[in-house]
């Protein structure tokens, strides 16, 4: 049955089932009157509503190859090579099969009987990119993200948080679009601190009762969307009605939804060698990589995380495990000169907003990967080091007409001796020289390693990069501080609507218009710079010239106009020039004829 053909409740019906709630929760005190309530006819605006709800479910993309995946995921994340190919390649899968069951849904029987969830585990120390590796994960598929810490739940849900929750937090994050939900992704950290201790006698009761309360959800159960204990969402349960004059969906089912635990697993390793030294397996002696715990820790199984404390159904239903390696200086410094890295990004970002334009020096990246190394937790340490480096900068500079600053190893080293000299002589030629060989320098590296990459770069995106088009591409990820992914997209989204246009032009005008690589690139940028959408801006350059265009189609048949990037910039002259040119065409023939 569809939610509009449901029993619409009664008024007085909805004010006696909260009234009896409330009854029950805070005795006679408080009773609450339900306004008039009138369902809503069923408006333009809703069906619009459920439009963009369906399109933004069209938005997941059920069809990434965990290739693809994994080569995105290299733009981002240093090192971990091994876990960024399981959970490509998992993950990937998890989708696609989503959408292949869909697909047959109903032409098996027995479809789903003992269908196992690829839910993972992740292992590793802090700061490793845990978070961020399934982060992105998530946006690229285009699916909601919650995360939640194991260390909150408690069995019954009451005290503190509960899975449940994270579940409705997935249609919060959604955007309320239920349907989006069910395909989410829920992470759970600290996953460790829910096994049960070894050191006390007897199991561990609220340990063991947490995993088993994650049982149900990590496989499949209905979640209801009202809390039963709070209000709030019963008197939103009303306004949804109000507004829409249906009754909400209250259960979203946790079926799809994929689960993914994660922990530092401390002493887990040991486990496994103990394990390994009974199996007779002589490993311990050829084991010489840099994280030698990491490779311990490859070679886990389920009964290592079962000494560990989990009940062997728990840990069945967490097929996949991921092992992150810890980052040494190297990594850290490499995370630090990634153009695509957050961590600088967001700094540069941050000085921008005052209209201060920041460069780092090499040597001064490589002080902060030192001093982050120093702090034990991985890449977190990151972002404390340049923010030591730099907030007496940040507080400093917005008051002074200074603009433009270089980062050196001078000012990690000693921040406040460094703001006092370049608050005595900040418009040193030195130093004005030193930011722009930095700036260039950085615009060239980005624009050697896109064009380094243009064939991969082609296959991601599927149209040619030639070298005008990543100059423009590096130049918007310097000038904007965007990472390579999200200028690309912006890019292959403007020439798909350039395309649009020459469609839409045919079919209005049955005139072809053909843009080159150059004339679209120039509107790329233009609107880009101008935040347009490619169509606009085609529109607003031809709109004045559709009428001549007309004219020539008309009187001499004309049917395809070539639309370089000369014509972009000046429409008008090219108008000019393409009737003088088929005027004089004309002239030719009709010499011909008379001759
Ligand atoms: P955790 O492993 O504890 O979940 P995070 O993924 O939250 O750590 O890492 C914190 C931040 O450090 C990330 O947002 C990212 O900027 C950076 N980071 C961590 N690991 C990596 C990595 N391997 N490559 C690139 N950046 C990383």
């Amino acid at each position: 049955m569809k939610d509009s053909d449901s029993k619409i409740p009664d008024q007085k019906e909805l004010e006696k089932e909260l009234n009896e709630y409330l009854g029950k929760k805070y005795g006679d005190r408080i009773r609450l009157v339900v306004p008039m309530l009138f369902p809503k006819p069923q408006t333009e605006e809703v069906s619009k509503d459920e439009k963009e709800i369906g399109e933004k479910k069209r938005k997941i993309q059920f069809d990434l190859k965990p290739e693809e995946l994994e080569a995105f995921l290299n733009d981002y994340i240093i090192r971990q090579e091994e876990a960024k190919e399981i959970l490509a390649t998992k993950i990937c899968t998890h989708f696609k099969r989503i959408k292949f069951t869909e697909m047959t849904k109903g032409k098996t029987r027995y479809e789903s009987v003992g269908h196992i969830k690829n839910n993972i585990l992740m292992v590793g120390p802090t700061g490793v990119g845990k978070t961020y590796l399934i982060k992105l994960i998530a946006k690229k598929i285009g699916v909601p993200f919650v995360k939640g810490d194991a260390t909150k739940f408690s069995e019954t849900g009451y005290v503190g948080g509960d899975v449940e929750d994270l579940v409705r937090d997935l249609i919060y994050e959604a955007d309320g679009d239920m349907e989006m939900a069910q395909y989410g992704i829920i992470y759970i950290d600290e996953i460790d601190k829910i096994a049960s201790s070894n050191h006390t006698i007897g199991p561990d009761v609220s340990r063991t009762g947490v995993q088993r309360a994650l049982l149900k959800p990590m496989e499949e159960t209905e979640v209801d969307l009202k809390v039963p204990h709070d209000p709030i969402s019963q008197l939103e349960a009303i306004e949804h009605y109000r507004r829409t004059g249906k009754k909400e969906k209250r259960m979203i089912n946790t079926k799809h939804i994929l689960f993914i635990m994660s922990g530092a697993f401390n002493g887990l390793e040991e486990m496994v060698k103990k394990r390994l030294n009974r199996e007779g397996i002589g490993f311990g002696a050829e084991i010489r990589s840099r994280d030698e715990r990491a490779e311990y820790l490859k070679q886990v199984k389920a009964e290592d995380l079962i000494a560990f404390g989990f009940e062997s159904e728990f840990i069945g239903r967490l097929p996949v495990t991921a092992i992150f390696e810890r980052l040494e200086i190297e990594d850290l410094y490499a995370i630090l000169k990634n153009p695509n890295n957050p961590i600088i990004l967001g700094k540069k970002k941050d000085f921008k907003s005052y209209g201060i334009d920041i460069q780092f020096e090499e040597d001064a990246l490589y002080e902060l990967a030192v001093r982050a190394y120093e702090e034990k937790t991985g890449a977190r340490g990151l972002v404390s080091a340049v923010e030591r480096a730099l907030l007496k900068f940040e507080k400093r500079l917005p008051s002074t007409d200074i603009c433009q600053f270089v980062v050196t190893r001078e000012v990690v080293e000693n921040p406040e001796l460094e703001l006092e000299r370049l608050l005595q002589d900040p418009m040193h030629p030195e130093r004005l020289a030193k930011f722009e060989k930095l700036l260039s320098r950085e615009k060239r590296e980005l624009k050697e390693s896109i064009m380094s990459r243009e064939g991969e770069f082609r296959k991601r995106y599927g149209i040619a990069f030639p070298e005008s088009r990543i100059d423009l591409i590096a130049r918007r990820m310097v000038n904007k501080g965007y990472d390579v992914n999200t200028v690309f997209e912006e890019v292959v989204e403007v020439q798909r609507q350039v395309e649009e246009f020459e469609r839409d032009f045919q079919q209005r005008n049955g005139i072809r218009l053909q843009f080159d690589g150059e004339a679209v690139d120039r509107i790329t940028e233009m609107a880009l710079e101008e935040n347009m959408k490619g169509e606009m801006v085609c529109f607003r350059l031809l709109k004045d010239y559709e009428h001549g265009m007309k004219l020539i189609r008309d009187r001499m048949g004309r049917k395809e106009f070539m639309i370089t990037k000369e014509a972009i910039d000046d429409p008008e002259g090219y108008l000019n020039r393409v009737i003088q040119e088929v005027y004089s065409r004309r002239f030719d023939l009709e010499a011909e004829g008379n001759g």
